[in-house]
């Protein structure tokens, strides 16, 4: 008899995760994983609403990333096409200075190792934010590596965490939205199609 783990045996452990005894909210993971899965989108950790609701990405940073993806709910909540796995799968808290805590060190280590392998049908990682894109990539400058993206197709490509603080950045780099995000909805497409 096999013991192999499968996908469902993974996330089901990883749901069921308490290693973190001092998560300000308590331990929730959120994660969505799939077999069939064509598009990772690689993230952070979750928000308090994302805490409550149990489902990634349902806070203002979620309608922007839909917004940058040209994709609505339906598509970006279809499992059997896209995952979503954070790099921290609890709410990590808040800094003293504000914002959000980074994602728990650890969490990412000890799960992307057992879930990604049991993923084989995917064809591109979006890197959401800083924190995913050291975990896959190493250290390096967010701004640059959004900039250069074309250097991580076809396996990544390179976003910002789409909070409000975006907002002022893609003022600030206006080619964000001239080049980059018409070549990031033709790299999801492209990920996408049958
Ligand atoms: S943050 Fe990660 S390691 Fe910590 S309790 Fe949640 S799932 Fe477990």
């Amino acid at each position: 008899m096999s013991t192999a783990e499968t996908l469902d045996d993974v996330a089901a452990a990883a749901r069921a995760c308490r290693a973190c005894t001092d998560l300000p909210l308590g331990p929730r993971p959120v994660l969505r994983v799939s077999a069939t899965a064509r598009l990772l989108i690689a993230s952070q950790a979750p928000s308090t609403r994302v805490h409550v609701s149990g489902t990634p990405w349902t806070d203002a940073s979620g309608v922007r990333l839909r917004t940058w993806l040209g994709m609505d709910e339906a598509a970006f909540y279809d499992g059997r096409r896209v995952a979503i796995l954070p790099m921290g799968l609890c709410y990590p808290g808040r800094l003293p200075a504000g914002g959000d805590a980074p994602p728990r060190p650890g969490c990412a280590a000890r799960w992307q190792p057992r879930l990604l392998p049991l993923m084989p049908a995917i064809r591109l990682t979006l890197l959401v934010g800083t924190y995913a894109q050291t975990h896959y990539l190493g250290r390096g400058a967010m701004t640059e590596r959004v900039r250069d993206w074309r250097r991580h197709l076809p396996r990544f490509f390179p976003l910002p965490h789409p909070s409000w603080r975006t907002t002022g950045w893609e003022a600030r780099n206006p080619w964000f939205g001239a080049e980059v995000l018409p070549a990031l909805r033709a790299a999801v497409a492209a990920a996408l199609a049958d």
